[in-house]
């Protein structure tokens, strides 16, 4: 967005609490890989030129690659400046920070989609003895006990850390609901290419027929590696970890499982079957713009005929619990009311509900794409041009 309005030349500061590339350096675990590949990280007027397009960042390539553009852009931001309140008097808005005031007559929120931990309140009744944590605190497993781990959540962060977890020797129960099963590669190319080329990832909010559901879809189950292999719970169950439903409940020492596993399994087969064959006929239809490898199937995923709906902790030896259940925004500081129910911002595809206020890097905030970091080009150049056509707007009705 400072990129848009600079080429705009609209006068800009951005305030960031911590470092560029904050959320990368202090918020994710060592392992952590991009699930996007390499030719998909692009920002307005930047994109990668090393020698791996195909390859997936580990986080010091990333965080390098966005303090690059940073000074590539000379983008004016001011470090160690943490938003504490943001309100409005006397027609701006009145933005309050740990080093000083600031008056602005348009504010962007892009303070991210992924700052806190979602942890559904069943927790609360979890036995005290265990250990829980969240992937915004866990870094690598020598952080947690020795003993089983339950993985709550099996979305990319939910396998990704089930499968290290378990290779570290600590024994994992996943417990599962909705999930989207992708392969890796699909027909020799990577499966985001393919969501790329026919168009998926551009579809627009507001062509979606159920956008509160739209933006509530789990993270693929994708992993970005050098093999670039598919991590799905078939490879995880041939490690030995253990599938359970989606977690309901504690009693007595025990976690209670749904019965759902197996229906919530299918459902995902089948949806990725789907997507499978569109890809298939959109090969069909334009085979003079790619060549492909033939189609390839995968096996349903494997799931015991009655899996158990009840756990023994103690009995489990489960020492951790690993809440992988999803991230949220804070806008703890924001003091204009333009929350939901659901503490989100109200938008219409980035414009909030307050005049000169817009949102950026929420999921389908404009497109399936914009909760990706290249989702941020094509939804900053249509905010920024709002953007300035509200302050121009805005400095007629002045002169009036
Ligand atoms: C585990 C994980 C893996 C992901 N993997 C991928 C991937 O492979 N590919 C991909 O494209 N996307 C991925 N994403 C999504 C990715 O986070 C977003 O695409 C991208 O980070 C959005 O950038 P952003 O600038 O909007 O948010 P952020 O990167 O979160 O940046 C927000 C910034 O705002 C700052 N901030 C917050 N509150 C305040 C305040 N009150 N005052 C001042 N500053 C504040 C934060 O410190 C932070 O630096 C992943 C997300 C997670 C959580």
């Amino acid at each position: 967005m400072s990129q848009c309005l600079s080429e705009c030349s609209v006068d800009h500061v951005v305030l960031e609490r911590g470092e560029i590339a904050n959320s990368w350096k202090h918020e994710r675990w060592d392992s952590l890989k991009l699930l996007t590949p390499n030719w998909q990280s692009r920002l307005p007027g930047y994109c990668y030129n090393g020698d791996e397009p195909d390859g997936y960042m580990a986080m010091p390539e990333l965080i390098s690659f966005i303090e690059k553009y940073a000074r590539q852009i000379s983008a004016p931001v001011k470090l160690e400046t943490r938003v504490t309140s943001v309100s409005i008097g006397g027609g701006k808005y009145q933005v309050a920070t740990t080093q000083g005031n600031w008056q602005c007559d348009s504010l962007v929120v892009a303070s991210g989609a992924c700052n806190q931990a979602q942890i559904p309140t069943v927790a609360e009744a979890a036995p005290a003895s265990i250990k829980m944590i969240t992937p915004i605190d866990y870094r690598n497993p020598e952080q947690l006990p020795q003993g089983g781990v339950m993985v709550v959540g099996a979305s990319a962060t939910g396998l990704q850390l089930a499968e290290e977890i378990h290779r570290s020797g600590r024994p994992v129960t996943l417990t599962i609901g909705e999930h989207v099963r992708l392969p890796r590669t699909y027909r020799g190319k990577d499966i985001l290419w393919w969501m790329d080329a026919l168009g998926i990832l551009d579809e627009r909010y507001d062509e979606i027929d159920d956008i509160v559901r739209g933006r509530n879809i789990p993270s693929p189950q994708l992993v970005g590696s050098r093999e670039r292999d598919s991590l799905d719970l078939n490879r995880l169950t041939a490690l030995g970890v253990k599938l359970r439903g989606r977690l309901a409940g504690f009693n007595d020492g025990k976690a209670q499982f749904s019965g759902s596993l197996r229906n919530v399994c299918a459902l995902a087969d089948l949806k990725m079957l789907r997507l499978l064959n569109t890809i298939d006929e959109w090969v069909t239809d334009n085979q003079h713009l790619a060549r492909v490898d033939p189609p390839q199937r995968y096996d349903d995923t494997e799931v015991e005929s009655s899996p158990p709906l009840l756990m023994d902790l103690t009995k489990n030896n489960i020492n951790t619990i690993l809440w992988a259940t999803g991230y949220s925004a804070d806008y703890s500081w924001l003091d204009i009311p333009v929350l939901d129910r659901k503490g989100k911002i109200r938008h219409d595809g980035g414009v909030v509900d307050s005049p000169g206020m817009y949102l950026m890097g929420v999921t389908l905030l404009r497109r399936r794409k914009s909760s990706y970091i290249h989702g941020a080009v094509d939804d900053a150049r249509d905010l920024s041009a709002h953007l300035v056509a509200y302050l121009e707007s805005k400095a007629e009705t002045v002169q009036a």
